[in-house]
């Protein structure tokens, strides 16, 4: 067995804490984000054996690496084959050009993969000592409604999601509402900033002190772990194992997560050329590659990729510590990492909306390809490198593009420019049918913690 993994924290002023702990605990306590301490090997060995697995079984093993003193392997195994009940398609589009849609989970969105197996290893800690936990989450959408049916049916798990009440999309407020079960959801007559206040001045409550309240937000270390697996899932899938071929991805980047997933792949072995990190008019890391000076951009510029919208990425510190450099939380570098091979690894590119439109008719057009806007600005990226780095553009070459969230969750823009109504995948067929529960109330805290006080 291998040695077990430790975390530490980005900003290193908390203790190395085992997986569950970090897991649990969400963000350390210094404010920063916790990082593997050291990075498991797979061998090629490996890699060939995998090409012939199903997506669970890779999961397990790439679970077992980091996880062998955490749980056991039989118990990881449930949990895996419990998560990944949907299928993983690889596309070729055209040469050695392939899309992987990461789209067919419970809420068609990528964060299925990360948020179900979090929800599960959290619900096998708790139960261990008999322990609760009440997960308060503020929500504009998609991570709502991930988290919402990851966590679904879990036992020792309840959760209370906050969201605005004009701001979520019909399709969106039904992928939350249609559960109950554990899940509890509160209409906030107010915005995304104000659900989000509101879930922070609970957790600082004196008064609510005696609720086991915790987060799952998008910097859980419990997310990242999961992310790698669908990297390793497409080499073993597509490259020749043989020859070591060297494999291409372009990622549709907003808070760096599904990156972070990517870059775990890449030190565990996997033979990757180049990431291509795509990311919408939120250009601050394109144009940290280019300057070398860090900016977030307040506030974010409005994208049709919406879930993309972020003007400092939260995994940003992970990334810098991945290249040996130090950012704390606010973006501010205290050790300058290595910036000259960050540009070897990784091609930053942003793209704008129009481009990104024009993508999704091109795409279809001449590929019978359909694209959603998050989609389409890692397909325009990649063609961005392509027409930066002539070599990339073999027909040779194995590149492989990440789709993030299904076509039809995005029925409005796709109508726009293609003129078709994307056909909804089976997950989201019934929700027109099923009763919606929810709570209402004001933009104002004290109705909020009344409802905490009385419900848990
Ligand atoms: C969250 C999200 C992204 C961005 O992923 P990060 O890990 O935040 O970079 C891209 N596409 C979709 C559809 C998303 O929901």
């Amino acid at each position: 067995m291998s040695e077990p993994v430790l975390y530490y924290s980005t900003n290193l002023k908390t203790e190395k804490q085992n997986f569950r702990d970090a897991l649990l605990t969400g963000q350390a306590p210094d404010r920063g984000l916790f990082m593997p301490c050291s990075i498991p090997l797979i061998s090629r060995e490996e890699l060939r054996e995998m090409s012939k697995m199903q997506y669970y079984e890779i999961a397990h093993i790439v679970g077992q690496k980091f996880l062998s003193d955490q749980i056991p392997s039989f118990e990881l195994l449930n949990i895996v084959q419990d998560a990944y009940n949907f299928p993983v398609p690889v596309e070729r589009v055209y040469n050695r050009n392939y899309v992987m849609r990461l789209d067919q989970g419970p809420t068609a969105s990528f964060k299925d993969f990360a948020a179900r197996m979090m929800g599960r290893l959290m619900q096998y800690f708790l139960s261990l000592e008999s322990r609760e936990l009440l997960i308060l989450t503020a929500t504009s959408g998609d991570t709502g409604s991930a988290i919402a049916n990851a966590f679904y049916g879990l036992d020792n798990i309840k959760v209370a999601i906050l969201y605005p009440k004009e701001e979520v999309t019909e399709r969106q407020r039904k992928q939350m509402t249609t559960l109950d079960k554990n899940i509890r959801v509160i209409s906030v007559n107010g915005k995304f900033d104000d659900c989000q206040a509101m879930v922070k001045k609970a957790f600082a409550d004196e008064d609510l002190s005696r609720l086991p309240m915790s987060s799952a937000n998008s910097i859980n270390i419990g997310r990242l772990i999961p992310q790698s697996v669908y990297y390793i899932y497409a080499y073993a899938k597509l490259a020749d194992t043989n020859s070591d071929e060297r494999i291409a991805f372009s990622v549709p980047s907003g808070n760096f997560g599904d990156l972070m997933g990517g870059l775990i792949a890449k030190n565990m072995g996997v033979p990757v050329r180049k990431f291509v990190v795509a990311t919408n008019e939120n250009d601050e890391v394109p144009v940290y590659w280019q300057t070398g000076q860090y900016r977030t951009i307040v506030p974010s510029r409005n994208c049709i990729s919406s879930a993309m919208n972020v003007g400092h990425p939260s995994n940003m510190a992970r990334v810098v510590a991945m290249y040996g450099g130090i950012m704390d939380e606010k973006g501010v570098i205290h050790k300058e990492p290595d910036l000259e091979r960050m540009r070897r690894d990784m091609y930053a590119v942003s793209v704008n909306d129009e481009e990104t439109r024009q993508t999704i008719k091109e795409a279809w057009k001449s590929c019978k390809l359909m694209l959603e806007p998050h989609g389409a600005v890692a397909w325009r990226g990649l063609h961005k490198n392509f027409d930066l780095h002539r070599e990339d553009a073999s027909p040779l070459q194995l590149n492989v593009c990440l789709e993030t969230a299904h076509p039809a969750k995005f029925p409005g823009e796709i109508k726009e420019i293609l003129g078709i109504d994307p056909e909804l995948p089976e997950s989201m067929q019934d929700l027109d049918r099923r009763e919606e529960t929810f709570y209402s109330i004001n933009n104002d805290y004290s109705e909020f913690k009344q409802y905490l006080s009385e419900n848990y």
